[in-house]
């Protein structure tokens, strides 16, 4: 493989090197190897335990959410239906928009906009999020909950809320859903099966990353028995796409640039997509959320970087990488945060201020 006469880097035999997967990170660690919990029985119990006692109660996932996120808070949500309690779940974008490729999910008839969540709920349960502000507009009365608790596996989440199921190795929120609901007795349904497929789907990258493990393909298993439709459900995420995103994308390969040279010479490779590429081709922000995975894909990187510009004239960065550096550092030192294979911010810099700062970060994380 070495010698490839095309000059090609060395690929790696996935049968010889399975830990060399294009997501590794510390929060992959295959969970059947710990020896501890992440999670300790009482968190659980006390989640239990809340949710139990709950007359009402608020699910909340992270503003542009992805199908963890909002499959997980839907899943709970019909789930506690099924409980009687009355559950509603919400996130904090104004206008309270689902993306194009979640249009399926069941359980958005129990959407509220953050407008409608009470200012200070009984109790409210956020999924996927590892910081606050990740809450957008209901941050403030998330925090004013008389319990909040905080269902998440991000490395880098920052401790926030009342009660904490936080679990880095966890490849999804999802598979903490599906915990909690089996704890709580809830029967798995066919629509609670898809809202917690699209979640461990979503952050597997289809069942691919290294954080992957025989439980997770087990929950999988379950959730297929119910009937789902997983076909329809791949197709919807991954291979349905507007015409318009594209002509987008192919304008954003067009301009992206490969420094060999950045990220300590592993290389970083980066874009940009305008907001006026997407006005022309009426794309909408969340339709671009998968141009990263086709970025990401320059072997000649180990860093890729997407700036998706707002109708604000800001960027939110998109970051992969292959294993050799933490990216949820880096996008810490940006505002934002993550895990160490991919993670996020949001910067009011110009592209080429915002592509150097996170050039030199990305510098000094690999120094450290
Ligand atoms: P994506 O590029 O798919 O939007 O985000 C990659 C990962 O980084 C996701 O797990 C996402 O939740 C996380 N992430 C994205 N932006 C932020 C941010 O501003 N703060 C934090 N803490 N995490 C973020
Ligand atoms: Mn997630």
């Amino acid at each position: 493989m070495a010698g490839d006469p095309a000059g090609r880097p060395p690929a790696v035999d996935p049968a010889v090197e399975p830990a060399a997967d294009s997501a590794v990170d510390e929060a992959a660690a295959p969970a059947p190897r710990r020896a501890r919990a992440a999670i300790p029985e009482h968190a659980w119990e006390t989640a239990v335990k809340l949710v139990g006692a709950a007359r009402e109660v608020h699910l909340v996932c992270h503003v542009s959410p992805d199908g963890d996120a909002l499959g997980s808070a839907l899943a709970a949500g019909l789930a506690l239906r099924s409980l009687g309690v009355d559950a509603f779940v919400s996130f904090g974008d104004d206008p309270q928009v689902v993306p194009a490729s979640l249009s399926f999910l069941p359980g958005q008839d129990l959407l509220i906009p953050a407008a409608e969540v009470p200012d200070a709920p009984e109790l409210v349960v956020v999924f996927d999020v590892a910081s606050e502000h990740r809450l957008g507009l209901l941050c403030d009365k998330a925090l004013a909950a008389r319990e909040l608790i905080v269902i998440d596996h991000h490395s880098s989440n920052n401790g926030f809320g009342s009660c904490r199921l936080i679990d880095p190795a966890a490849p999804a929120t999802a598979v903490l859903a599906d915990e909690l609901l089996r704890r709580l007795g809830v029967p798995l349904t066919h629509d609670i099966a898809v809202c917690l497929y699209t979640g461990v789907a979503t952050d597997t990258g289809s069942f691919k990353y290294t954080a992957t493990t025989p439980a997770t393909h087990e929950l999988a298993a379950r959730l297929l028995a119910t009937g789902i439709r997983q076909d329809l459900i791949s197709r919807q995420l991954w291979d349905t796409a507007s015409f318009g995103y594209l002509k987008v994308l192919a304008a954003a390969l067009e301009r992206a640039r490969l420094e060999p040279e950045a990220a300590g010479g592993r290389g970083l490779v980066w874009t940009v997509v305008p907001h006026a590429d997407r006005e022309r081709h009426g794309v909408a922000m969340d339709e671009v959320e998968g141009l990263i995975d086709v970025v990401r894909k320059a072997a000649e990187a180990e860093v890729a970087l997407v700036l998706k510009e707002g109708e604000d004239g800001s960027f939110y960065g998109s970051s992969r990488a292959k294993g050799a550096v933490d990216l949820g550092a880096v996008c810490a030192g940006l505002g934002g945060g993550g895990h160490a294979y991919a993670a996020g911010f949001t910067s009011y810099d110009d592209a080429a201020t915002t592509v150097e700062r996170f050039r030199t970060l990305l510098e000094n994380e690999l120094r450290d």
